[in-house]
């Protein structure tokens, strides 16, 4: 099977797609390209248009406008056996009856193809379950069915897989695990995986670039890294993780950054880290991820080193969570600012009520649009 090539066959296209109920738009003139061979996820909360839109790829829902490609063809009118994508879904649906072997040679049998055996075979190996070919779904733990599941769509051949919450029935260890192989699986066959999730962490495992939707619109697209360290709007910065956000006010320029005031400090932004208007006098809202900030006691913050932003607070709440132990600030800026600090947990003087300062690179910061919902 193939890995990367300059093959476009794989691509999908939307163009201007919507889909209407009534009155209802559950998805808004929507354009998105996701390249042949690529692991692309589409991530938001119930409701937001993700399904909806996995469908009208599948052809399985019709679109209100637009047009779909499937590489170079238009499959917009289509019906789902013509166009070269299969589905796995989330229950799935595997042939209670049939052994193992013959639910993964049902689409080859289907299409009269009569010798199966080396294809089965081969795709098995692909799901690492040769050795359970002749076991019954009922017999095989809910990883391994979804496995079944994966080898039955990909002996089709599709140019395109296209996959809906396809691990939310199986328990956190096992989704885990069910990620990287399923990562394994794409990057072995090379072909271009559409993988529908709530879960962001599922996402930012398994995706090459992520689609954010909210509300029947992409909110940000982008690697899993980029979306993380540079959300765009809120609702992606608040999605994908806890944000720290701070309300702060764009005091001037130096450089290639903004100096803005908070609480009566100074807090340093990146220009290219901010997606926010930046007139001096205007607002902005400042965030910065929980691992990024450091922590230290009141009493020793001539050892902070200069050139980082810093604001003061009180300990309201520490947790220990394994590797880290998470803090809970109360701070003028932002009354319940999030920290979590590595190797600090001896340090009994972190205690509820103790007086800290919060300081980071101000490199890890990001800027948003103020007049946005902080929800
Ligand atoms: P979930 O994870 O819960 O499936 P989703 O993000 O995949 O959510 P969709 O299933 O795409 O969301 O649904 C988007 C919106 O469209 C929802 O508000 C849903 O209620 C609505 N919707 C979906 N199918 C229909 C339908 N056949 N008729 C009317 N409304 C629908």
């Amino acid at each position: 099977m193939t890995t990367m090539t300059n093959d476009t066959s794989g691509d999908v296209r939307l163009s201007g797609i919507s889909k209407a109920y009534g009155s209802f738009t559950a998805v808004h003139p929507l354009d998105l390209t996701v390249p042949q061979g690529s692991f692309f996820a589409l991530l938001g909360a119930s409701g937001c248009g993700k399904t909806t839109t996995l469908r009208m790829i599948a052809g399985l829902e019709e679109p209100s406008a637009g047009t779909v490609f499937l590489g170079d063809q238009e499959v917009t009118r289509l019906p789902p056996y013509k166009r070269p994508v299969n589905t796995v879904f989330q229950s799935y649906a595997l042939f209670p009856h049939l052994d193992i072997f013959e639910n993964v040679a049902f689409g080859l049998r289907r299409r009269g193809i009569k010798s199966v055996k080396k294809q089965v075979e081969e795709m098995l190996d692909l799901v690492q379950l040769g050795e359970q070919a002749r076991k019954k779904p009922h017999q095989l733990s809910g990883g391994q069915q979804q496995r079944v599941a994966v080898a039955r769509a990909l002996i089709n051949h599709p140019k395109v897989l296209l996959l809906d919450e396809p691990l939310g029935a199986l328990d956190l260890k096992l989704r885990r695990q069910m990620q990287l192989e399923l990562k394994r699986i794409q990057t072995e066959v090379g072909i271009t995986f559409v993988h529908v999730t709530h879960d962001q962490e599922e996402a930012m495992t398994m995706a090459d670039t992520v689609a954010v939707m909210n509300a029947g619109r992409v909110e940000q697209l982008g690697s899993p890294a980029d979306l993380y360290e540079n959300p765009r709007t809120t609702f992606v910065a608040n999605f994908l993780g806890t944000s720290n956000l701070i309300e702060a006010d764009v005091d001037s320029r130096s450089g290639d950054e903004i100096v803005l005031k908070a609480g009566g400090g100074k807090l340093v932004l990146p220009e290219a880290r901010c997606s926010a208007p930046t007139t001096t006098g205007g607002k902005v809202l400042v965030g910065v991820r929980p691992e990024k900030i450091s922590l230290t006691h009141a009493h020793d913050a001539g050892e902070i080193p200069a050139g980082r932003n810093r604001i003061t607070g009180k300990i309201a709440d520490s947790r220990f969570i394994g590797v880290s132990t998470q803090y809970v600030v109360d701070s003028p800026v932002c009354p319940d600012f999030e920290v979590y600090a590595q190797n600090i947990d001896r340090d009994t003087r972190l205690v509820p009520g103790a007086d800290v300062v919060l300081h980071w690179n101000p490199a890890h910061t990001f800027g948003l649009d103020a007049t946005q919902s902080l929800l």
